[in-house]
């Protein structure tokens, strides 16, 4: 009874204490049995007491009690501890899920009986557990931060500042070791040396939870200062302190400013106007090249239109332009007339419009590039003038223009090479030596003015000939250098002339002149020449006059005569060539002339050459006939000896006539109308060389004593003295033309004028005249003039020589010419004194005073032949021959 009641008492006292305490709390007997719980611990659980007391406390809950660990604690712990506290469980309670359990067990003994009791009190740490664990785990990760961080990071007690954790970063940027910091204040390794005291510190971050130092310096161990930027944060127990080192994102900022700016100055710079729009065709930036245009300040321009600046119409072209950009995707060029809205000035831009994308490829707007290119256009515009004046000169002279390149390719030609040298297609680039030369170069050629030229820098001239299908063509050509501003030749200019037919006027008129020379030569010689023929010819006769026949001195006389008649043929060829033959012109049909002159012809030429007579109508000639006849045989025996064997020979007249336009084309041709014999055979014909000096005296091709070279000189003179001109056409081996040209005669032509001077004066016939003339010059005068019209000439310069001379040649002598005042004896004298040996003589008196004044001093008798001095050759001779036809003589007796 008594451990009945004792029971219910302990279990009541159990219980109370039980339910006192706020923690589940369980008691178990010695069996483990549950002998009570507190309130807490069936609200806990989630059991009910009647499920519970009396139970084995692993049976609790469908034997969720069953704990190993529990078991642990019951079964081996608590018999040899009796008490034992903190002992962790975790279980799985399908009623309360997993729990983390304290728990704290007490073994009692009570009483006598030895009876054990266990007290159990269970602490549910589960909420704490998890906590402990979240810190555990967010301290770890803040050490690994800490660690690993690049910041440098100290950890500052809040008491004293002093370092307590330093991470590695700090070592890596300030070389101070981990021992080195901890313990020291921030100052002790070169940060924040000014930062204030603890309190100061602590109250700012309470302020503002985090202090922000920017682009700080701090010292290094090693004495290099690094830029940092400091954070300071509180952190409970510590202050944290971030440091941050910014040398690099400083440096790399720097640089960053820097290339900007340098772009900027770039942009700024640069001489053309820059500028960006968006999309919108708002501005968004510019240069003050274009600030300058437009009279405004960028920070002006951005944010407006094109329409702000310019006048609708423009505003609208630029939006066009900027709108054509973007639909191309591409720069597009324009050329922009702009004129400005602040003083109206206009100029001509050149713009490039460039869409912008962005790096997605999305359009952000447009740059634009523009330059005035105003005065440039000015430039190409006169240039373009300058050049189109330029070309029309080149296209209207008669020099052709040539460009050659270095390589001597044809770079341009003008309209007179392309006449000269046509179907050369410029565009192919030909070279110069394949198509100016027939047959083509392969190399330039060495006497080419170019090819100098591209050699040495210098302006070289030189005539070529080039075969082309016109004939044989001559060229001039002056080549000049082209230089670039480096001083290398990019081309030379060709001015090339065509000077063909000057080349062969000038060597006609050179022919000409050398003709003319030869032919007073020619005529000199001649004369002289005459003039000894004549007295050969008169002592000659004298002698044979003076000689019986049969003595062999006549026979010799005779001989001289005949020598010297032959040679009169000689002389007189060459007066012909040197038209100081004396003639006998008429007016005459060549017609008939020829015709009269054909018998002879076909006798001089024989009978293998076949003589063809082609008349046409002619216009009379005044000429000489027997000069036409030397034509026709001279000619026609040049054409037989050019024909070897069998040929033919034709003879033609006609009637042409000659403009100026014909002549100045034509050299040696004169302008009017001709009629013309024109000879022709199918002989060896004549090279160029030949051809050039047929008509010169002595030339000649043939052997020797078969030509004289007098033939054509004879045919030029008589043609030259008569007015017309004789052209040549011959081809080696084909055969020659010889064309004469004798001028028309007109019945209004005063016919004697032309021909008196020279011609219509007789000549005498080797007649003896006995010159007297004390005046020496005088007396030589005479002599010659009567030695050139075909007298023989005996001469004494004092009477008294006179009348001793006469004495001996009294029969031959026919006429004496005297000069009437004279030393010894005067001129009638004399005549008196040489009548009285020979009555026959005719007598001629020569004076200064004129006849009337000789009368006077009755020295002329009336009818006395008289010539006053001075006279003239003409003069002279026609009155000599004049008193020679007299019968003068006979009258002689009527001087006195
Ligand atoms: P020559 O007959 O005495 O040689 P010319 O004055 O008559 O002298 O002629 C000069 C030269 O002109 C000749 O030697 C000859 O070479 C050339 N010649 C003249 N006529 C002809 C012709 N019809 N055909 C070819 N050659 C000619
Ligand atoms: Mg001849």
């Amino acid at each position: 009874m008594v451990d009945e009641k004792n029971t219910q008492e302990s279990r009541e006292f159990a219980e109370s204490i039980i339910n006192t305490v706020r923690e589940p709390l369980i008691c178990l007997d010695q069996d483990l049995r549950v002998v009570a719980a507190s309130r807490s611990f069936y609200q806990f659980f989630k059991v009910k007491p009647e499920e519970t007391v009396g139970q084995l406390i692993y049976d609790l809950g469908n034997k969720q009690w069953d704990i190993p660990k529990l078991r642990e604690l019951l079964e081996t712990i608590l018999p040899e501890k009796a008490t034992f506290d903190d002992y962790e469980v975790e279980h799985d309670f399908t009623s309360i899920g997993r729990r983390t359990m304290l728990l704290n067990a007490r073994q009692v003994v009570r009483g006598l009986g030895k009876e054990r009791i266990i007290l159990l009190a269970i602490e549910d740490t589960t909420e704490r557990k998890r906590q402990g664990d979240l810190l555990i785990e967010s301290e770890e990760r803040f050490r690994r931060l800490f660690e690993t961080a690049n910041d440098g990071i100290l950890l500052l007690d809040k008491r004293e500042m002093k370092i307590r954790h330093a991470n590695p970063a700090i070592t890596a940027m300030l070389g101070y070791s981990n021992d080195e910091c901890i313990g020291q204040e921030m100052k002790d390794i070169g940060i924040l040396r000014d930062i204030g005291t603890c309190e100061e510190v602590i109250q700012m971050l309470n302020k503002v939870g985090v202090i922000n130092y920017k682009d700080v310096s701090v010292q290094a161990k090693a004495g290099q200062v690094v830029d940092t930027d400091i954070y300071m944060v509180d952190r409970a127990s510590l202050i944290q302190c971030n440091i941050r080192d910014i040398s690099d994102s400083k440096q790399t900022e720097k640089k960053l400013r820097k290339s900007e700016d340098y772009l900027r100055t770039l942009v700024h710079t640069i001489p053309d106007l820059i500028w960006s729009k968006n999309k919108d065709g708002i501005y968004l930036s510019c240069n003050s090249i274009f600030e300058r245009f437009f009279g405004a300040k960028e920070k002006d321009i951005i944010g407006k239109t094109d329409h702000f600046y310019v006048d609708q119409i423009l505003a609208d072209s630029f939006v066009e332009n900027d709108r054509r950009a973007i639909a191309a995707m591409k720069p597009t060029r324009n050329e922009e007339w702009v004129t400005f809205a602040d003083d109206g000035h206009r100029v001509l831009l050149e713009t490039i419009k460039t869409p912008m994308y962005n790096d997605k490829g999305k359009l952000i707007g447009i740059l634009g590039i523009g330059r005035d290119i105003t005065a440039r256009k000015q430039i190409e515009e006169s240039l373009r003038t300058s050049q189109a004046k330029m070309q029309s000169i080149l296209e209207n002279i008669e020099t052709g223009v040539v460009l050659v390149s270095p390589k001597m390719e044809i770079l341009e030609l003008n309209h007179k090479m392309h006449e000269w040298f046509p179907g050369i297609d410029v565009e192919q680039r030909p070279l110069c030596y394949q198509v100016f030369n027939n047959p083509p170069h392969e190399v330039g050629c060495e006497s080419c003015p170019t090819w100098q030229t591209l050699r040495d820098g210098l302006i070289h001239e030189s005539i070529r000939e080039t075969h082309q299908t016109k004939g044989v063509r001559s060229y001039r050509i002056v080549s000049s250098p082209i230089f670039n501003e480096s001083g290398e030749i990019v081309a030379v200019v060709e001015m090339v002339e065509d000077i063909t037919e000057r080349l062969s006027l000038e060597s006609q008129l050179i022919q000409a002149q050398k003709m003319e020379s030869i032919g007073r030569l020619a005529g000199g010689v001649a004369h002289d020449f005459n003039n000894m023929l004549s007295v050969i010819l008169g002592y000659g006769q004298m002698i044979v006059g003076m000689t019986q026949p049969e003595s062999p001195l006549h026979e010799y006389a005779q001989q001289i005569i005949a020598a010297g008649v032959r040679s009169t043929n000689v002389t007189r060829q060459l007066l012909a060539f040197a038209r100081k033959q004396v003639i006998l012109p008429k007016v005459l049909d060549l017609n008939e002339t020829a015709e009269d002159m054909l018998k002879m012809l076909h006798r001089l030429i024989g009978e293998d050459i076949n003589l063809v007579w082609l008349p046409a109508s002619v216009w009379p000639v005044d000429i000489d006939p027997s000069q036409l006849d030397q034509i026709l045989a001279n000619l026609c025996v040049n054409a037989r000896d050019a024909i070897d064997g069998v040929g033919k020979i034709n003879i033609e007249t006609g009637m042409k006539t000659f403009d100026e336009a014909y002549c100045s084309q034509h050299p040696g041709f004169i302008p009017g109308d001709f009629t013309l014999l024109s000879i022709s055979d199918d002989g060896c014909g004549m090279d160029k060389d030949v051809q050039s000096k047929i008509f010169e005296p002595f030339f000649t091709t043939k052997e020797l004593g078969k030509g004289t070279g007098l033939g054509l000189a004879t045919v030029y003179g008589i043609v030259k003295q008569n007015n017309g001109f004789v052209n040549v056409y011959s081809e080696q081996g084909k055969g020659t033309t010889f064309r004469i040209y004798l001028p028309r005669h007109s019945d209004q032509e005063n016919k004697s004028e032309k021909h008196k001077a020279t011609t219509t004066i007789p000549r005498g016939q080797g007649e003896i005249v006995l010159v007297v003339e004390d005046e020496e010059l005088l007396l030589k005068l005479t002599t010659k003039i009567l030695h050139d019209f075909g007298y023989v000439v005996v001469t004494a310069n004092s009477p008294k020589e006179a009348v001793n001379l006469f004495k001996g040649h009294a029969e031959t002598i026919d006429l004496l010419l005297t000069d009437v005042i004279m030393p010894e004896m005067n001129g009638r004298d004399l005549a008196n004194v040489l009548l009285n040996i020979d009555p026959n003589l005719k007598c001629l008196f020569m004076s200064g005073y004129a006849s009337t004044v000789i009368n006077d001093l009755g020295v002329l008798a009336e009818g006395m032949q008289f010539i006053q001095k001075p006279f003239s050759t003409n003069d002279l001779a026609a009155k000599v021959h004049e008193v020679m036809k007299s019968e003068q003589g006979k009258s002689a007796h009527m001087i006195n």
